[in-house]
């Protein structure tokens, strides 16, 4: 997958913006290459602990603008609030609900601003599996 800097940083900002809370989103683009970045809301934000799904209404509405636009909805990202950058033992078994190939970001952020970025893919029999990411300018 491949994503600007800008488009990640925007990642990095909801993940600061909701700390230390969870935030979730989904990743718009063409072929490979993501080309948007649409923050959600998580239904589970209300729960400790790491959980996240993204709302189900949130995701038609960007499925549906997506569509009008060309595009396609390429992947996900959550961010661990103080946590690991890498899907925890929850993320990998509820993965298995999403159909791959779908891209699979998580964002650490310590301390409210301290990022750091796990890229993997759901590949199709629901397993996640490290992915690069390409990052361009
Ligand atoms: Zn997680």
């Amino acid at each position: 997958m491949r994503i600007s800097k800008q488009l990640l940083e925007r990642i990095a900002d909801h993940a600061a913006a909701t700390y230390p809370d969870e935030c979730c989103g989904l990743l718009v683009g063409q072929g490979d290459e993501v080309l948007a970045v649409e923050a959600t809301r998580n239904a589970f934000a209300a729960e400790s602990g790491d959980r996240f799904e993204i709302d189900p209404l949130d995701h038609v509405r960007v499925w549906e603008a997506a569509r009008r636009a060309g595009r396609q909805i390429l992947g996900c990202y959550h961010s661990h609030p103080d946590g690991q950058a890498a899907p925890s033992s929850i993320d990998r078994r509820l993965a298995r609900s999403f159909g791959g190939p779908f891209g699979y970001l998580v964002v650490a952020i310590e301390d409210g601003y301290d990022c750091r970025v796990y890229s993997g893919r759901i590949e199709r029999n629901g397993h996640i599996a490290d992915a690069p990411l390409d990052l361009e300018d």
